[in-house]
């Protein structure tokens, strides 16, 4: 067994005593390894030892590395997963590579990926990045302006809108982690109970898994809990 596969059997465990913990079924988190900063060899390690979900931050970065890694086969069931904040110049490599954003905050990029998916392709699956914690200068959609921004990206023909994702500031404990994580979590209610029917809200990384699955995660996005220490931080 590789470090990587050894860590993702940790994390794996991780995973279901948190959800042990919480009430909930030990399948009711996925869990999204984000592969950014290291090279196809590692995903192809992860991928040996069962992950099929990978998570990219950078475009240019991710597109190299499907690339790379499909260079000697389809993967079947794999899934690539863009979470990084895209540019409106940067939609094209991402609807036509990715099978998910879970970036998108404005409408202007949501059509774009709209009109940019190839047709031959399944929909792209969408989470709404929001920002709850009011950084004025973060990434994400406000609570305000979620429901407006969610019904006209769930209208669009070549997206799937399929849930929310978010990034907390870190918190001093858990119990004010969860409370971050379970104002996301009202916001996705809200929107079901409009009707909009999504069933993924991405939260919790390496530090703070076990509160978002608390506050009812059902994908947490791990990079250095699977890959190890990142060496550099490209933008
Ligand atoms: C880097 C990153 C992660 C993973 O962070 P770790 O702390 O390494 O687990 C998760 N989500 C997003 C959006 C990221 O950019």
């Amino acid at each position: 067994m590789t470090t990587i596969g050894d860590n993702l059997q940790s994390q794996r465990a991780r995973l279901w005593r948190a959800c042990e913990q919480a009430g909930r079924a030990p399948d009711a988190v996925r869990l999204l390894a984000v592969s950014k900063t290291f090279g196809p060899d590692a995903v192809r390690e992860a991928l040996a030892a069962g992950q099929l979900a990978f998570g990219e931050n950078y475009v240019q970065e991710g597109v190299d590395k499907i690339a790379a890694v499909s260079a000697s086969g389809a993967v079947p069931g794999i899934e690539w997963h863009c979470i990084g904040p895209l540019q409106s110049n940067k939609t094209r490599p991402v609807a036509e590579h990715f099978d998910w954003v879970q970036s998108v905050d404005r409408l202007k990029i949501a059509q774009r990926l709209s009109e940019q998916r190839p047709s031959h392709l399944a929909p792209l699956q969408i989470c709404l990045q929001v920002n709850v914690d009011g950084g004025a200068n973060k990434s994400g959609v406000s609570p305000a302006e979620l429901p407006a921004l969610a019904a006209a990206v769930a209208a669009l023909p070549r997206l799937k809108l399929r849930g929310l994702m978010a990034i907390p500031e870190p918190a001093p404990d858990f119990d004010s982690a969860r409370a971050v994580f379970a104002q996301v979590r009202a916001l996705f209610d809200a929107l079901n109970a409009q009707g909009l029917g999504l069933d993924t809200l991405s939260m919790g990384m390496s530090d703070d898994l076990e509160a978002a699955v608390a506050a009812g995660s059902t994908m947490v996005r791990v990079g250095r809990g699977v890959f190890g220490a990142r060496s550099y931080a490209p933008t």
